[in-house]
């Protein structure tokens, strides 16, 4: 009789356990220092038109497009090379850039910005470029 209410002691005390890992690595992944994607939704392929995806790499946040392939597909339809991005270098290229105004200081004001004037970054390998919905839907429109 003893035995047992140790052993069901035991269990309980392990899944407590349990929880408390799993709460802490939560917690863990929303603090400051962990995953957080700035241009979540903001970001377009260049070549194909499809919106970036959020992608954690080398311990910082970039963003990539497999053009509509997935990883399960034939190698032999692979034109297009995957594009990835690192956020960092995002940034480095929308720093004064033409398209935006100048005086961004941050880049929490840059996104700010983008969110509030509805400005889509359209991004290759090589640029990337401020795009307003706006004057894509006016494009589509006269085309
Ligand atoms: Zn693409």
């Amino acid at each position: 009789m003893v035995s047992t209410q140790q052993a069901h002691t035991a269990l309980v005390s392990e899944q407590d356990f349990v929880a408390v890992q799993t709460i802490r690595s939560h917690r863990s992944a929303h603090d400051g220092t962990t995953r957080r994607y700035l241009f979540t939704g903001l970001l377009r392929c260049g070549p194909c038109g499809r919106r970036l995806e959020s992608h954690w790499i080398n311990q910082r946040p970039g963003y990539r497009c497999r053009h509509g392939h997935t990883s399960t597909q034939q190698p032999t339809n692979h034109r297009r090379k995957i594009l990835y991005l690192r956020e960092d270098h995002i940034i480095a290229r929308l720093t004064d850039h033409p398209r935006l105004p100048s005086g961004i200081q941050t880049p929490h004001d840059l996104v700010a910005l983008l969110h509030k004037r509805k400005i889509t970054i359209v991004c290759d390998q090589e640029q990337c470029t401020p795009t307003t919905e706006r004057s894509a839907q006016a494009n589509l429109r006269g085309s």
